[in-house]
């Protein structure tokens, strides 16, 4: 530990505008509750996005568009597989989903 001799000279906060002396890491008090919770932030949107990557590995989704359902068969959810093998439209949105359609 070296010995500090005199006032230490006051280092003013790197942040845009900010007057105020350095807390740590070149930042004031208040800036650097912001750095941490940014950090924070990009962080969890990291961690999001490599689960997201990985989760893509081993379950696959539907190929249609806007639609986020596990696939079932052919690239397709159980909803929008139903829909290929009745002929019926992918694109236009589920309704009813859970509920059974008796087709006559
Ligand atoms: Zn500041
Ligand atoms: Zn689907």
């Amino acid at each position: 530990m070296a010995k500090v001799l005199g006032p230490p000279p006051v280092r003013l906060c790197k942040a845009l505008g900010c007057r105020k002396p350095v807390h740590e890491n070149d930042r004031c008090l208040l800036h650097r509750q912001i750095e941490r919770e940014e950090y924070a932030a990009r962080e969890a949107e990291r961690a999001a996005t490599v689960a997201l990557a990985e989760g893509d590995k081993t379950i696959r989704h539907c190929t249609v568009r806007s639609c986020d359902r596990p696939s079932h068969a052919r690239g397709l959810c159980l909803a929008h597989y139903e829909r290929f093998r009745r002929h019926q439209s992918l694109t236009t949105p589920i309704r009813g989903w859970g509920q059974p359609t008796t087709s006559p």
